[in-house]
């Protein structure tokens, strides 16, 4: 079974059809209002100039979270909102959604700040009708976090939140979009809005493959194109005088043996007091963010600077001072860019998170918001696209974005762990069990070092529309990031795997190589 229909397939049908929607944009947005639009029978289209979830929606700090500091900006709704979608993706999506707790330890002084943290908790537990504990001891700190900076320490508060696989999560996504009869293609750029009495009707098209031109038809076009939405607002009237603020924010990926957790922590940058995530994630650590104005342009991949490389290692070795972490710990690192709009505050952590639905000369540009809130975030844009489409019937209706059920209870693969099990399945969806059993034992092993099969590679190789090495490394599988080196060492490994799949010749493989390489150098490793 083909997941996805190739890129030629889809290539072949952009032209001959008139489409109800083109969705601007393959990260998670641009994913969620492709799904929405489908259930709700419209013929629906993506398309993305890079690869799927290229942008923010691959870059982000992995959380499924109500977000406590939308509490303390006041923002109530936002943090309600994404609290019930929280409970919703874990609910629907078990071994890619799952559940984990936050320590935020807290030391002598700072009495407002702890009361104002205790109470954004009662509300957020109030928010998921569960109630959890939300304070630990300091004896139980001793045990759940040893390394933490003891000296003062109080307690700590048990935040519980979600954390999943970002990239993943836009394919699973897309998937389920896929198999209603939506189309997705990546490396097509969306150049020129196409008009017909001054009304807007299609967009014209850049093949970045084979370099060619189209011109696709439809009655609707969706910007969602995140930090880079301006860009197309430029071609119609703007109803307001609104723009993106592109904000970056940085993470850096540690070995767990550096930095051994057994829960994740929260913990308050030494510096200014903003709140700085350090996560398990897929076998490595995970930490940041930075959130500074990006001047670098949009133009080219983010990158980390030296100076947020300084500033995460300064908020860890404040918080394990015993560890003395360096550069040297650092496996690999990923910028991305947030989309939010400019309101002049100084503080860019001030500027709010929500989303935003412009309707501009027929453009319907989608903005802002979080990865956790896509789902509200689609249904809200698909609520003002009726404006040009008409009524959607059962538009707000309980649907879940997910369709497939999965019995991860009892284990039918014998041959793979229950945790394997259900991660695949979190991972793929039904398609997890084909996986399984097309998988040779020996593809069934770990790559060294993280939790993703060998077996993963070839699939995706097969069946999600990989048109370059780092599409395979960094978005379909997240090896590129969790290994030394963008994982070089591995790489005559994953060409034994998936160098015929992907019909690619042994010139094109060295050339991909090459290419991945300086990817990885430029936008995935320490600044030079
Ligand atoms: P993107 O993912 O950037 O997708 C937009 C896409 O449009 C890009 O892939 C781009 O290539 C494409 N595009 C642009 N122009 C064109 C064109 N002309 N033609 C075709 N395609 C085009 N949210 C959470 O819920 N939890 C978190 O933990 C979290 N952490 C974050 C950490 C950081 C550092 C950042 C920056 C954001 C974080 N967010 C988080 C927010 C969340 O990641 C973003 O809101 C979300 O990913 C934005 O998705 P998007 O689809 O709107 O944008």
């Amino acid at each position: 079974m083909n997941a996805m229909q190739t890129r030629e397939s889809v290539l072949g049908e952009l032209e001959s059809k008139t489409w109800d929607v083109v969705i601007i944009g393959g990260g998670i947005t641009g994913a969620g209002i492709l799904r929405e639009a489908v259930r709700h029978g419209l013929k629906a289209l993506l398309v993305e100039q890079e690869d799927f979830a290229w942008g923010t929606s691959s870059r982000s700090t992995k959380m499924v979270h109500g977000g406590m500091r939308y509490l303390k900006q006041g923002n109530i709704s936002l943090t309600r909102e994404s609290v019930i979608e929280r409970e919703n993706l874990i609910r629907e999506l078990p071994g890619l959604v799952e559940d984990r707790t936050f320590i935020m330890p807290f030391y002598k002084g700072n009495i407002l700040q702890r009361l104002l943290v205790q109470t954004g908790l009662i509300v957020y537990n109030l928010l998921s009708g569960k109630w959890r504990k939300n304070k630990c001891s300091v004896s139980e700190l001793a045990t759940r976090a040893p390394l933490l900076k003891s000296g003062q320490l109080k307690g700590g508060f048990l935040i519980n939140d979600a954390v999943t696989d970002d990239s993943r999560l836009v394919m699973r996504v897309l998937h389920e979009a896929i198999k209603q009869g939506a189309r997705a293609i990546n490396y097509c750029k969306a150049e020129t809005l196409l008009k017909e009495e001054n009304a807007i009707c299609g967009v014209r098209l850049r093949d970045r493959v084979h370099g060619d031109t189209l011109n696709v038809q439809s009655k609707l076009v969706v910007n969602a194109t995140g930090a880079w939405a301006d860009t197309l607002r430029k071609q119609v009237q703007q109803k307001n005088d609104k723009h993106i603020r592109p904000l970056r924010g940085s993470h850096i990926v540690l070995s767990a043996k550096r930095l051994p957790l057994l829960d994740n922590i929260s913990l308050i940058h030494p510096e200014d007091g903003r709140p700085v995530i350090t996560l398990t994630w897929e076998g490595r650590v995970l930490m940041g963010t930075t959130d500074i104005d990006h001047h670098d342009g949009l133009a080219t991949e983010a990158s980390i600077s030296k100076k947020e490389v300084r500033y995460l290692l300064d908020a860890l070795n404040f918080q394990f001072p015993d560890l003395t972490i360096t550069e040297k710990d650092i496996i690999s690192t990923m910028a991305g860019i947030r989309p939010v709009i400019d309101t002049g505050k100084n503080d860019p952590s001030k500027e709010s998170r929500d989303h935003v639905i412009w309707l501009e000369d027929g453009l319907l540009t989608v903005t802002g918001g979080k990865l956790t809130t896509f789902r509200v975030i689609a249904l809200d844009a698909l609520d003002e696209a009726q404006k040009v489409l008409g009524k959607l019937p059962g538009l707000r209706g309980k649907q879940k974005v997910f369709d497939n059920e999965i019995d991860l209870k009892t284990n039918s693969f014998p041959n793979l762990s229950d945790t394997s099990v259900k991660r695949l399945f979190g991972k793929y969806g039904t398609m997890a069990g084909e996986i399984i059993t097309q998988s040779s034992q020996e593809n069934l092993q770990a790559v060294p070092e993280t939790e993703t099969l060998w077996t993963e590679l070839a699939w995706a190789a097969a069946n999600e529309m990989v048109v370059h090495l780092d599409d395979l490394m960094l978005r379909r599988t997240r090896i590129g990031l969790l290994l030394e080196n963008g994982g070089k060492e591995y790489l005559p490994k994953v060409k034994e795997l998936c160098r015929e799949i992907l019909g690619w010749t042994d010139e094109t493989w060295k050339q991909e190589e090459i290419r991945y390489l300086e990817i990885w150098k430029r936008h995935y490793s320490l600044p030079n």
